[in-house]
């Protein structure tokens, strides 16, 4: 398939639709964010739209908003939880680009450009995933 076209199978989708477990860190009417299975460091948050959406090209202003207002939300938490100022904001577009999973997201990690870990590389342990995923929620909704 191509990646101009929206495949309704992505793993993305699959979460969207209850298929799959994730991690949970923060969910509203348009958006859902969780932990990276492959963290290219330790809080590696993604935060999705709830919209077919491919890559930018395709994402419709409101999620656009949307997914910015969460991308802050998770930051804070990100911030507050492993008391560091620096968190990497990423977006691939296109698998030139190193895109592997054809829905619209955004990389929250707290990192820094020059220690940035390999992508989707290496895959956390699922009990540290689902300890970093509380901490966070919780901070987001104090
Ligand atoms: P990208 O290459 O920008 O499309 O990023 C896709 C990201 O999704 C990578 O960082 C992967 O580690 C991550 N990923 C792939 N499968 C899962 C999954 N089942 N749960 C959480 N993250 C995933």
């Amino acid at each position: 398939m191509s990646q101009n076209t929206y495949d309704d199978n992505n793993i993305f989708a699959k979460m969207l639709n209850g298929d799959i477990p994730y991690h949970k860190v923060y969910e509203d009417d348009k958006t859902l964010a969780f932990m990276d299975i492959m963290p290219q460091a330790k809080g590696h948050v993604l935060v999705i739209p709830k919209q077919k959406a491919v890559d930018l090209a395709g994402l419709e202003p409101e999620y656009a908003a949307a997914v910015l207002m969460t991308a802050k939300k998770v930051m804070a938490a990100q911030r507050q939880v492993f008391a560091r100022e620096g968190v990497i904001q990423m977006q691939l577009n296109g698998s030139e680009a190193g895109q592997t999973v054809f829905h619209y997201h955004i990389h929250l990690i707290p990192s820094s450009i020059h220690e940035l870990g390999r992508h989707a590389a290496v895959q956390a342990d699922n009990v540290e995933l689902a300890d970093i995923a509380q901490q966070l929620a919780k901070k987001i909704i104090e």
